[in-house]
């Protein structure tokens, strides 16, 4: 035993599944001045609950340290705000949303989700606890409140909303260490025949792709439908509906409702079932993950170091949290990658955290023609393919890592 209780059901949490070590905080991009300071690193490490299955962090970090200056803005991702979109619109319609019937939305990010619901005259409020990122929100027209969403902010949020209709909460759900007090709060601020509904990278897409460049450290938790219906449970909601995602490489939307407000759809114990029989329910399936992680890495490290002594040149594209991750994680710095591009100019100037990979503007890549990119938001590949498809006009290729190293030329 790891001496560390559940965050979830409070039982004593059993050895890591996968142990990355001590790993530097995945969004923390270094300023060039603070070049030579040394990276704050935490332990990096992930164990299974037998308890409730609920799959965590053996170790959280402080969250001042996480989320102080957020650079991660929802918003230079043109799949993921086509997503956001296609969300807004059908949660909309399947809840008749409109005047008197809000939303409230949990780190809400630079607003890119409620603007769609604002357009459609539907009362919004978000609450989003960066406060750069809160700042960017209000400055285009969407209230939000700069705080961690939890129960101290429900009287604030039923003050400024009342209740909402939806609560909607993207990618925030395995970021709450304090996941049981967080989801009492939601059910504290949802209308009686309201909807609770959460997107969330899903587990069983983490195991099928050994999608270990998703563990970090804000991600508290790694869930399935049967996790979070026991934590649902124990917070007084119910899992009404489930549906998976293609967005960020596999992702589960579950919506939760008061108990016995609606039917609850097939889907929910449809897929219960096909979580049984993919073993995400026993610790046995978990025991194999760090050999299949250690093979993965092995196999990406030899093609670069292969094609870097045959004297190619080697860049990278993106600074998502998952690359600073992959990049740690096998030890590809300076000596084997040039640089790395992103599109969010808030992230081009600094470098990556711990590897100190210089990023620079998407142009660049063209402009110096690397022989071959790792490509590390590999969850957007086809979008960055197309967008770059200059460089592989040229001759460039890129290098998708996960879930096995696979090259794309052009034509
Ligand atoms: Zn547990």
């Amino acid at each position: 035993m790891s001496g560390r209780a559940c965050l979830g059901c409070g039982a004593g949490l059993g050895e890591p599944f996968l142990d990355l070590g001590a790993q530097p905080l995945a969004n923390a991009f270094v300023k060039p001045e603070d070049a030579a300071r040394r990276d704050p690193r935490f332990p990096l490490a992930v164990a299974y609950c037998a308890g409730c299955h609920l799959v965590q962090l053996t170790e959280t970090a402080p969250p001042e340290a996480l989320f102080g200056e957020y650079l991660y803005f929802s918003s230079y991702s043109d799949d993921f705000v086509a997503h956001a979109r296609a969300m807004a619109d059908s949660l909309v319609e399947r809840f008749r949303l409109g005047p008197g019937r809000g939303v409230l939305e949990v780190a809400s990010n630079d607003g890119y989700l409620l603007q769609f619901f604002q357009a459609r005259g539907v009362p919004v409020l978000g609450v989003e606890p960066a406060r750069n990122v809160a700042a960017v929100a209000r400055a285009r027209g969407i209230p939000t409140l700069a705080r961690f969403f939890g129960p101290d902010v429900v009287e604030q949020v039923l003050g400024e909303l009342g209740r909402a209709e939806v609560v909607v909460g993207n990618n925030v759900l395995a970021h709450v260490p304090g996941v049981n007090a967080f989801l009492t709060a939601v059910r504290d601020c949802l209308a009686p025949a309201g909807a609770a509904v959460f997107e969330f990278p899903y587990l069983g897409e983490l195991l099928e792709r050994t999608a270990f460049d998703t563990i970090y450290h804000e991600h508290v938790f790694y869930y399935s439908l049967a996790a979070v219906a026991g934590l649902a449970a124990r917070a007084g909601l119910e899992v009404f509906d489930v549906a998976r995602q293609p967005v960020h490489g596999g992702s589960l939307r579950i919506f939760l409702q008061h108990p016995g407000a609606r039917a609850v759809s097939p889907a929910v114990a449809r897929l219960r079932a096909d979580e049984a029989a993919a073993g995400l329910t026993g610790a046995a399936r978990f025991t194999g993950f760090a050999g299949a992680v250690d093979r993965l890495r092995g196999d990406l490290v030899s093609r670069l170091r292969r094609l870097r002594a045959d004297g190619r040149r080697l860049a990278a594209y993106g600074a998502p949290a998952k690359g600073t991750v992959l990049l740690n994680a096998c030890g590809l710095g300076t000596d084997v990658l040039e640089f790395t591009v992103d599109r969010s100019p808030h992230k081009q100037g600094r470098l990556v955290p711990g590897v100190r990979l210089p990023i620079r503007p998407p142009e660049d890549l063209v402009k110096e023609m690397p022989d071959v990119t790792l490509l590390l938001p590999w969850n957007l590949a086809d979008e960055i393919v197309a967008q770059q498809a200059e460089y592989l006009r040229r001759g460039g290729a890129f290098l998708v890592p996960v879930p096995a190293p696979r090259l794309v030329r052009g034509g």
